[in-house]
């Protein structure tokens, strides 16, 4: 029996439940696409502010990795920018601003927490219990959200009625920070407004973000391929979201659509 935790709002919840004897789980599982994939934020919420509390309260909270068939660690950043890569994993935009189809979800998310559940004793026959944090105002995630064999999904705060700003007085109540949405920093499932916010107040990452999508389209041109984008806006990211700054609201909610297992 274990959380899939994501380190963002609602899972975030759950760990607080969990130590108040709420609901019954003791292991959460953070599946980290790569410490230069993950938004640094998350990162940093989930090594020292959720492990601490989780290790305070007696729950096991385990950072998982990728790794590959010879155990080498694999990150997602690192896929895409291997030299000899033809690998598209992520979600990006084509021209008219819809995003791909994404293997990394599957592959940096669920398949690495699978393993570690498999590892653990879980099959078809004995799956195991893994709760997803998914509130009442995002009910549709639970409904998309595909089953794999060994795993038997729960909701925890569907099953007690919880809304996203229940988790966050659930959070605040618990004396803890509240988490950043948590997803990679160039998830081409952000919205323009997160992407706004990431230009003004970490430029740096923003960049990182610019070089990726850059790099990517240098490889599309030698492949005789249409450029590919990180927003919908059809346009480079550096280009669109420099003239979505005057646009830019106060704070920005949160996005639909990220991945978290
Ligand atoms: S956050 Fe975005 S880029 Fe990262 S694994 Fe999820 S869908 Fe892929």
């Amino acid at each position: 029996m274990a959380v899939s935790y994501g380190g963002g709002v609602q899972s975030t919840a759950l760990l607080v439940l969990a130590a108040r004897r709420e609901i019954p789980y003791r292991t959460f599982l953070f599946a980290n696409t790569g410490d230069d994939s993950e938004d640094p934020r998350t990162l940093n919420y989930v090594r020292h502010i959720a492990a601490r509390y989780a290790a305070k309260h007696g729950i096991d909270l385990h950072i998982l990795d990728r790794r590959t068939r010879i155990g080498e660690l694999e990150t997602l950043w690192g896929r895409m920018m291997r030299r000899d890569s033809r690998s598209m994993p992520i979600p990006i935009r084509m021209s008219n601003g819809k995003p791909g189809m994404r293997s990394c979800t599957t592959d940096f998310k669920v398949k690495v927490i699978g393993k570690w559940l498999r590892f653990h004793g879980a099959s078809v026959d004995n799956p195991a219990t893994v709760g997803i944090g998914i509130s009442l105002d995002e009910i549709s995630r639970a409904t998309n959200r595909r089953t794999e064999p060994y795993e038997r999904i729960r909701y925890p705060l569907l099953d007690l009625g919880l809304r996203r700003t229940d988790c966050i007085e659930i959070i605040r109540d618990a004396g803890l920070l509240v988490p950043n949405k948590s997803a990679c920093f160039f998830c081409p499932l952000k919205s323009r407004e997160s992407w706004a916010k990431m230009h003004r107040d970490r430029p740096q990452l923003f960049g990182k973000a610019c070089h990726l999508e850059e790099m990517l389209n240098i490889r599309r041109r030698m492949q005789h391929k249409d450029p590919v984008f990180l927003t919908g806006a059809g346009r480079p990211l550096r280009e669109a979201i420099t003239r979505a700054q005057d646009e830019l609201p106060i704070d920005v909610g949160c996005d639909s659509g990220w991945c978290m297992t």
